[in-house]
This record gives C-alpha cells, sequence and structure tokens, in this order.
C-alpha cells in the first residue's frame, strides 16, 4: 500500500512537473511561460502528449520569428535595418499585412509602430513615473504605420527611428496556427490559451460547450463578470487593467494613442470580441478599445460573425448586435 503511494506521488509530481494529465476520461494540458505570460494547450480527445510538445515547439518557432526582442528574429531584423530593405518570412509578410490592414481600418487609431513610446512608458517595471516629456515628443516622431512598405517579401521602414511590433496581434496569430496543427493531428476538442487570448476547438467531448470567463476589470481575486459560451471561437479581451502605472492614483495603461503617446482615456476598462479567427479578435480587441465605445462598436456591428462585450469604467456590459437579447 505504501509503496503504491509513494509510487502515486512520484507519477503525480512527474506529471505536475511536465504539466500533463493523462488518464483516459481526463484532457491533457500544458502550462508553459511565453510570449511574457502564462499560456496553457488542453486537448479532450487524445492521450498523445508529443501534440503538446508539438504545440510548444509552433509556439518557440513564432516567437523567434516574431518577437521584437529575439534578436535574428524578422522583426527584430526588420527594425534593426537602418533602413535597408529585408528579406523575410512569407508568414510574417501575411501577419504584417494583417496588422496594416486594422492601421488603415481605424484610421491610425491603432498602429504597430508603438513599441518605442510603450518602452518610455516601461510597464513592465511600473516605476510609477511619467515618461520624460521631451523624450515621448522624440518617439513620437518614429510613430506612423505609414513608414512600413512591404514588396514580395521584403519589409523596408523609410524611417529608420520606426520600429514594429506584433504584440496586438501576434497571440491571436499564434493561435489559429496551433488550431489548425491540432486540427491536422486529429485534435477535435480542446481549448488554447495563450495568456486570455482563447480559442476553443469544438465543444466538450460530451457536446457542451466551454464556458469562457471574462475577467471583472481591477477584481483581484479574478471573479468573472459575465461567461460566454462557446465552440469553435476565439475569446480575446484587451483590457486596462493588467498593464499599467499607477501615477497619483490614477491608472495609465498600455494601450496609446498614437497621436500623444498617451493612453486612451474613452472611459473603457476592457473590449471582449468573439470571433472564429483569433487573430481577427486580438487585432479587433484592441482595435476597438482603441477607436473607444461607439466607433468601435458600430464597426463589429457592421461585421459578420463577430461580436463584442465593451465594459465600461462603471462596469456596464455593453453587447453587440448578435449578443443582444
Ligand atoms: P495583451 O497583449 O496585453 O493581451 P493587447 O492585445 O491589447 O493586450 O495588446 C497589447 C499590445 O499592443 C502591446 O504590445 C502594446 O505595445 C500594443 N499597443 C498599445 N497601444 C496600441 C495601439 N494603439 N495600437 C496597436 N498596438 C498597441
Ligand atoms: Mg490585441
Amino acid at each position: 500500500m505504501k509503496k503504491y503511494s509513494i509510487i502515486g506521488i512520484l507519477l503525480l509530481t512527474v506529471c505536475i512537473l511536465s504539466g500533463c494529465k493523462t488518464t483516459d476520461n481526463n484532457p491533457i494540458t500544458r502550462q508553459t511561460i511565453l510570449f511574457d505570460t502564462i499560456i496553457q494547450i488542453r486537448i479532450y480527445d487524445s492521450n498523445a502528449t508529443n501534440i503538446l510538445d508539438g504545440c510548444i515547439e509552433k509556439c518557440q518557432y513564432y516567437e523567434n520569428l516574431f518577437s521584437r526582442t529575439v534578436e535574428g528574429s524578422d522583426i527584430y531584423r526588420i527594425n534593426h535595418a537602418d533602413g535597408a530593405p529585408v528579406e523575410v518570412h512569407p508568414e510574417t509578410i501575411a501577419l504584417l499585412e494583417t496588422a496594416l490592414s486594422y492601421c488603415e481600418l481605424s484610421d491610425g487609431a491603432f498602429d504597430i509602430t508603438l513599441a518605442p513610446v510603450s518602452d518610455l512608458w516601461d510597464f513592465q517595471n511600473n516605476t510609477g513615473s511619467f515618461p520624460n516629456s521631451d523624450q515621448l515628443q522624440k518617439c513620437l516622431e518614429s510613430v506612423g504605420y505609414q513608414a512600413i512598405c512591404i514588396n514580395g517579401n521584403t519589409v523596408q521602414i523609410a524611417n529608420p527611428d520606426t520600429q514594429i511590433d506584433l504584440g496586438a496581434i501576434a497571440k491571436g496569430y499564434i493561435a489559429d496556427q496551433l488550431k489548425l496543427y491540432l486540427k491536422e493531428n486529429g485534435v477535435n476538442h480542446a481549448l488554447i490559451d495563450l495568456g486570455g487570448n482563447i480559442l476553443t476547438i469544438g465543444g466538450k467531448p460530451d457536446g457542451s460547450k466551454y464556458n469562457i470567463a471574462i475577467q471583472k476589470p481591477f477584481d483581484e481575486q479574478g471573479t468573472p463578470i459575465t461567461t460566454v459560451k462557446t465552440t469553435d471561437d476565439s475569446v480575446v479581451t484587451s483590457g486596462i487593467y493588467q498593464r499599467y502605472v499607477e501615477i497619483d492614483r490614477k491608472v495609465y495603461h498600455h494601450i496609446l494613442n498614437p497621436r500623444t503617446g498617451y493612453p486612451y482615456d474613452n472611459s473603457l476598462y476592457s473590449v471582449t470580441i468573439i470571433s472564429d479567427s483569433s487573430t481577427t479578435a486580438d487585432a479587433l480587441s484592441t482595435t476597438c478599445f482603441a477607436m473607444g465605445l461607439e466607433d468601435g462598436l458600430e464597426l463589429i456591428n457592421s461585421l459578420d460573425h463577430t461580436e463584442a462585450i465593451f465594459i465600461t469604467d462603471n462596469y456596464e456590459l455593453i453587447y453587440s448586435d448578435g449578443l443582444s437579447k
């Protein structure tokens, strides 16, 4: 008896350490830290842990392609080319083109060249102080997606100070690619969570839908304010409550207005998008936050198969047409 308990504890420890469960009726799960956040992949209809390994490898592959900070990545090479043309992977071109379409759609409220301004705010370290205003003005001069020029598989930035950051869309794209990979490997019931960027495959094996919680902004216990029931959809939230600096009791969050270099101050706490494409959901969550409630809602209501929940700073939930009953 004792022997079995020790083996049991050992097995449990191995499973916790490797982040997997392989019992027949249970999902298998892998959790790790990537893209500066906690990611988790859960498969409900297979015990093949090598598929989970494959997912993590794919994530690392895309990190090495799209990260602004990984030396030698496509985005790193473009940003450090001093204005020279750089040949990149076709997937980088495709994602850049999609990202640029949201820059245009939002008339520049969404802009993938804001990174140097974000760096000045130092949201990572939360220093509690404003960026130096001279530096901020200088950085703002290099912001402008119009400087990005794509020609075949080559990208050139006209202004050598301009930097690309795909942080507002890359996790969505990667989630979509993981879904394709999982489907190719015969997985029909799974949940991909890239730091709150959720993509579901099928429903649960018992036929029920996944119940995705939308967090109540600033709630320290992480209590849901509502839930979304979904199959084969992505649910992505851009909120102001996760990355911010607090100065004189006011929150200065990470979604910045490219025209001022300051956070959008538009009485929104978060925007959640529901779409079958996670790329779309990720890009639109940031885009709609940047556009604000009225224009953001109008945009969502003009799109097929795309819904949204806006949460205002008095915790009012505003639903797009397809979700309002
Ligand atoms: P998170 O990645 O934290 O889940 P988002 O999807 O909203 O949240 O994206 C945040 C990313 O968007 C950060 O990389 C940030 O630098 C970038 N960003 C901030 N403001 C804008 C903006 N106006 N347009 C495009 N990207 C932005
Ligand atoms: Mg986003």
